[in-house]
């Protein structure tokens, strides 16, 4: 029953689908030649792009005007990239260099929003990535948010408080200088955490000497919104709920597994249990857990302390509660009937995508940020399950983000009902708009009603906004 997938299998990017050669086809095969020669080394990128190339390119044959003025050609054009050192001192005194980079995607309806990650395998390419996609989320929350994405290939594993502390400084002495409340609001993701946001949200006020609500995902002591921390998996939970209920099923006696043990993984896990929900995975970078009697609320909690404030591996879980430990591995092999890949892209491949449908599986919904590989993407919309992408399905932790903006510019705090009470409607009508422009016959493809929900409002604005 347990997955025998290495995890430098799964981890490998794949490379982007051959189209067909039917007509339509044939102009996204050549739309994607361009994009690929333009973004070269960039694979990622140009996955992120052909995902939503496929389904936009024959709506925009339907609709002319968005053709003639070559808005897709105009998003796949980050509006700005920046890219610069981060010199910074360790404990030992010695001096370490790092990249930082922040992509300023597009701004055609709101301030530039995104996360930064810290992670050794940031680059220009990645990051690229995670902006497109940002694009389209941000437009699909409902709220004024455009795209970015920041972030570095510093490694924050092993380091002290005080080498984290050094190198947020740093980073954020150059990157204060492209950002604010109304242009570019940063927030989290891998490796950027409260601790981070902290440190980065100091260095900001310092050198800037003003108070403002310049990141999103502060702590509540200083402008911080209730339920930011649990929105991106509770909502991906809500959004999951949502694509049950269209067939008449609740989260109620499901088995669910669970990817990542991270701030997205934990919330999914926790709202699971909520809902009635058996969890029995979750996983780090060395390999997953298997605990066939179920993750309980103490037992998250456990995760949530051994995760966020001892920093260890998920393997002492498997210690402490005598569960399977499984190294090196994923998931995915696992008995289930929902999966939520919550760690990171491409970390669900065809072959994974094979042994959940075999094992049972009939909903998937992506916490993670383009965690299944196009391959797996094909294999769920063959088979013809609930397949909730990430720009639609982790779209709450954004969305919160929004609202943490609105209340910083307001200057008042909701309380956590009142933000979970939005954050709620946020995902059932992200989910409606994906089901308006993804119902097919008898199935929702939740893929191409994603990608065109958040395109047309993104769209519609560029067009009124003339030559930007
Ligand atoms: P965290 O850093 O809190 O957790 C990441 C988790 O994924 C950790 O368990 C980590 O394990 C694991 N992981 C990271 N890289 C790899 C890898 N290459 N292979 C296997 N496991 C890996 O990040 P988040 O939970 O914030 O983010 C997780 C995903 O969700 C990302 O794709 C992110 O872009 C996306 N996301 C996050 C949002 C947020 O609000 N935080 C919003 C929307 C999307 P280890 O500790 O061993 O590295």
């Amino acid at each position: 029953m347990l997955s025998n997938m290495s995890a430098s299998k799964t981890k490998k990017v794949s490379t982007p689908k051959k189209p067909a050669s039917t007509n339509g086809v044939g102009k996204l095969e050549r739309f994607m030649q361009k994009v690929s020669d333009k973004n070269a080394g960039e694979p990622e990128y140009i996955q992120a792009v052909q995902e939503v190339a496929e389904t936009i390119l024959p709506f925009m044959d339907k609709n002319p005007r968005y053709k003639k003025a070559k808005i897709l050609e105009r998003i796949c054009e980050p509006e700005r990239v920046l890219m610069f050192r981060v010199s910074w001192v360790n404990d030992k005194a010695e001096y370490q260099i790092n990249r930082g980079f922040r992509i300023e995607m597009n701004s055609a309806i709101g301030p530039y929003k995104g996360g930064l990650r810290f992670h050794p395998t940031v680059n220009l390419g990645v990051l690229k990535f995670l902006a497109f996609e940002q694009v389209f989320k941000n437009s699909l929350t409902t709220l004024p948010m455009g795209g970015g994405k920041g972030g570095s290939d510093f490694d924050p594993k092993g380091k002290t408080d005080n080498e984290i502390m050094s190198f947020c400084q740093s980073f954020m002495t150059e990157l204060q200088r492209h950002i604010g409340p109304d242009t570019d609001v940063p927030a989290g993701d891998i490796g950027v955490g409260g601790r981070e946001i902290g440190y980065l949200f100091g260095q900001y006020k310092r050198i800037r000497n003003e108070f403002t609500g310049v990141l999103t995902g502060k702590a509540i002591e200083f402008g911080g919104s209730l339920i930011r921390p649990e929105a991106t998996g509770y909502g991906t939970v809500y959004f999951a709920k949502e694509m049950l209920a269209t067939r008449g099923k609740s989260f109620q006696g499901l088995v669910v597994v669970i990817s990542g043990s991270g701030n997205v993984a934990q919330f999914a896990a926790e709202k699971c249990i909520e809902f009635g929900a058996k969890v029995v995975s979750m996983s780090d970078s060395s390999g997953y857990i298997y605990d066939k009697a179920g993750i309980t609320k103490p037992k998250l909690n456990f995760i949530k302390k051994l995760k966020n404030v001892t920093r260890g591996r998920i393997k002492e879980y498997a210690d402490r509660y005598q569960c399977e430990f499984v190294a090196g591995q994923k998931p995915w092999g696992l008995k289930c009937d929902v999966a939520l890949p919550c760690a990171t892209q491409n970390e669900l491949d065809a072959k994974a995508a094979q042994a959940l449908i075999k094992n049972g599986c009939k909903t998937v919904a992506e916490g993670a940020n383009m965690p299944c590989t196009p391959e797996a993407v094909e294999v769920f919309l063959g088979e013809k399950i609930l397949f909730g992408p990430g720009k639609a399905a982790n779209a709450g932790g954004v969305a919160v983000s929004g609202l943490e903006m609105s209340q910083n510019a307001l200057k008042l705090h909701w309380t956590s009902e009142e933000v979970d009470t939005k954050l709620k409607s946020i995902m059932v009508e992200i989910h409606r708009t994906c089901v308006q422009y993804g119902a097919e016959d008898n199935f929702v493809n939740y893929v191409k009603g994603a990608n065109l929900g958040g395109f047309v409002k993104v769209a519609d604005a560029m067009l009124a906004q003339g030559m930007v």
